[in-house]
């Protein structure tokens, strides 16, 4: 017997059989086209398609049956909300997306509170003094590398962890086994996803904010997403500098872990700024209110990480460092924590289901 299928479910199968029927939105995103690959549709099928809409708002702006139309179709909003249902389905272990889902904000914000004080904490008892001396940048004086390298690297094995855990089941229901992309759909997924390609929107932009289609939410996008790469190949060059060559921080400012870090905290704090800026104006009916609170954190959470960072920078040859480092620590450990559950993993989630769209393109049809 099949379990009983989420509100979200039922109604993105109703609005799927109606615009099958349809079609006249085929040419604005990936979500049209795999749709037409159908007759029926599995809660796989309806996660898939909801994985690969990008919430640009542009079929509801041309849907001759959104409301007032008795048929009220409202695809945007309806995927957005099986999208944001989609992660708690997936999520490893099961129990703590509920937690993140219910109590985001307050759950991130203490874990970071909490790792901030552990690390003033071990400051204190180790040299109260270093805790506002002048360190000359070195951070390893407040808290030892393999202390700060064992913290950082257990959580990130447990994200690894859940990561895998979550995009395998994702994968698995989506069929996307049976629909493997070869290397050309696996590059061309690649590049969907480098040039965010189905933000467009059908050409103009995103018309979610106003009726006028607009670039700025895939600008903003790029900024965050590419400030994110910046930032981890930062701490990835860094990694191979100080086990690879004995090179150890603090780094020069014209070093590349620096200049790499630099430009990625500056794409996010343009990004997420951006980003909030927009969904305060964004249309609510277009969007999922439902899960706007996990959204928020994690756009905040980047922002801060990035504020914080590019502060412990500038001020690293202040007394002010052991406070920042403290803070800059707590809130990088909450935002890890917290990625598995929330808005994050919808990078993961859809250029796997741009993977399993390039791999039915290839194959020219449904595949069972
Ligand atoms: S969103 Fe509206 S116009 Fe577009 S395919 Fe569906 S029913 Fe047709
Ligand atoms: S909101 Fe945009 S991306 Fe999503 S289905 Fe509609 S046109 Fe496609």
């Amino acid at each position: 017997m099949n379990a009983p299928r989420s509100a979200a479910l039922t109604e993105a199968d109703r609005l799927m059989t109606i615009c099958n029927a349809c079609r006249y939105c085929e040419g604005l995103c990936a979500v049209f086209p795999a749709m037409e690959m159908r007759r029926t549709f599995a809660a796989g099928d309806l996660n898939y398609l909801a994985n690969l809409c990008h919430q640009c708002g542009a079929c509801y702006s041309d849907c001759q049956y959104s409301p007032p139309h008795e048929f009220s179709v409202n695809i945007p909003a309806t995927l957005a909300k099986l999208r944001n249902e989609s992660y708690s389905v997936y999520a490893w272990p099961n129990v703590l997306s509920g937690l993140f889902a219910r109590n985001g904000l307050f759950v991130t914000l203490a874990a970071a509170l909490s790792v901030a004080a552990f690390i003033i904490g071990f400051v204190v008892w180790i040299d109260p003094a270093a805790l506002f001396s002048r360190n000359a940048g070195d951070f390893y004086r407040l808290m030892p590398h393999n202390a700060m390298a064992g913290l950082f690297g257990a959580v990130a094995l447990y994200c690894i962890l859940a990561f895998v855990m979550s995009l395998t089941a994702f994968w698995r229901d989506i069929g996307g086994p049976q629909a493997a992309a070869d290397l050309a759909g696996f590059c061309r997924a690649l590049g969907d996803t480098f040039h965010l390609t189905y933000l467009h929107g059908g050409g103009g932009g995103c018309t979610s904010e106003s009726d006028a289609p607009s670039p700025a939410r895939r600008i903003f996008h790029h900024f965050t997403f590419y400030g994110f790469l910046f930032c981890f190949a930062a701490t990835s060059v860094a990694t191979v500098y100080h086990y690879a060559f004995g090179w150890h921080a603090p780094y020069p400012p014209t070093a590349l872990p620096v200049v790499l870090g630099i430009i990625g905290g500056l794409g996010l704090l343009v990004g997420p700024l951006g980003l909030l800026v927009l969904q305060a104006h964004r249309d609510p009916s277009l969007t999922d209110a439902a899960h706007r609170g996990m959204n928020t954190v994690f756009i905040v959470m980047l922002f801060l990480t990035s504020l914080t960072g590019l502060l412990l920078l500038v001020l690293r040859d202040t007394g002010a460092m052991g406070m920042l480092l403290a803070v800059h620590l707590g809130v990088v450990l909450g935002l890890f924590l917290s990625l598995p559950y929330g808005k994050f993993v919808h990078g993961l989630y859809r250029f796997l289901a741009l993977v399993k769209y390039a791999g039915e393109r290839r194959h020219g049809n449904f595949v069972e």
